[in-house]
């Protein structure tokens, strides 16, 4: 897997989707990468969950909420080495 150090994205080409950067290096253990965008109150949860797992995980807000005052969405950026345990955690959470 290759990484985009601008984007936090992870892909299989070595070319990023997102931004168009070519030449790309191979994604390391502790590359904190993109994983999901969620609403903020499955952010919680989420979080909460891989905290209880000894995952590190990086939340960053974007949109507003007017209601609660806070972002209304959240990108998640998790460490490869624990993607797939994440994703595992994830699809228990919110896929069954
Ligand atoms: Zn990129």
């Amino acid at each position: 897997m290759f990484f985009c150090e601008k984007c936090n994205y992870l892909m299989n080409e070595n070319k990023c989707f997102k931004c168009g950067k070519s030449n790309l290096r191979k994604v390391r253990e502790d590359d904190f990468c993109y994983f999901a965008t969620l609403p903020a109150f499955k952010t919680n949860i989420f979080e909460g969950n891989l905290k209880v797992n000894n995952i590190p995980v990086a939340a960053f807000g974007q949109g507003y909420d007017y209601a609660t005052k806070k972002s209304s969405e959240y990108n998640i950026f998790i460490p490869y080495k624990f993607f797939k345990e994440a994703k595992e955690i994830y699809r228990l959470m919110f896929e069954d």
